[in-house]
């Protein structure tokens, strides 16, 4: 099953996509993770993207849609994925489900993660990034055990360029005028479910997976 986290920046998207990844054995497509590896390694993709990414603004639809149907076309998203970060607006929404339709599959589900303001600031001027495997850390909510170094992997953290609280204000205004429209877009097809991510991690989660069962019974939650 092809499942969307929608929500805007610092609801807890990516943390989120990495567990239900692990449960439901499917892909997470990360279209910030994919643009940031294309930065770092200086592609052409990553050479576009780069400033608009450090503005805060979206990259322009046709990089990001053009660089989705490739992943999508991939033989591990045959029995789903989970998309985070992709559709951010009307036109990206549309262009997907046409993408899934040439495929013949569809949307099953969309999670729409609301989370305020106050707390988005917080988890956001906060968080610590794995420059090696991309967990999410935060130094007061989820500190590492070590300072700067993954629990996980050992790799390196580091706060993204993003990350500053100018930046982070200008995420949030864009995702209000170009992502909430989405919301509604899914609301209209009945496929939207929407939690509070101003709670506990654990606790949505285990929220998120209740309503996941009812689609795909297979799932031990
Ligand atoms: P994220 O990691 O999802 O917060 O994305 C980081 C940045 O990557 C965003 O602020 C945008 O500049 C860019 N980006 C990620 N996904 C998209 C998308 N679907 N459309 C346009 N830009 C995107």
């Amino acid at each position: 099953m092809h499942i969307i986290l929608l929500g805007p920046p610092g609801a807890g998207k990516g943390t989120q996509a990495k567990v239900l990844t692990e449960k439901l054995r499917v892909p997470h497509i990360s279209t910030g993770d994919i643009l940031r590896q294309n930065v770092a390694s200086g592609t052409p993709l990553g050479k576009e993207a780069k400033d608009y990414m450090e503005r805060g603004a979206l990259v322009p639809d046709e990089l990001v849609t053009r660089m989705v149907i490739e992943r999508l076309g991939r033989a591990d998203t045959d029995h789903g994925c989970v998309l985070d970060g992709y559709p951010r607006n009307i036109n990206q929404a549309k262009a997907l489900d046409e993408a899934l339709k040439q495929k013949d599959e569809t949307i099953g589900l969309v999670i729409y993660l609301v989370a305020s303001e106050a707390v988005i600031v917080q988890r956001l001027c906060g968080r610590l990034v794995c420059s090696s495997c991309g967990a999410n850390f935060h130094v007061t909510n989820m500190p590492p055990k070590k300072a700067g170094i993954c629990d996980a992997c050992g790799g390196k953290l580091y706060q993204r360029s993003d990350d500053k609280e100018e930046t982070i204000r200008k995420r949030l205004a864009v995702y209000l005028s170009e992502s909430a429209p989405v919301v509604q877009y899914y609301e209209a097809q009945k496929k939207l479910h929407s939690f509070s991510a101003d709670e506990d991690v654990s606790v949505v989660l285990r929220k998120m997976l209740e309503v996941i069962k009812v689609y795909d019974d297979s799932l031990k939650v």
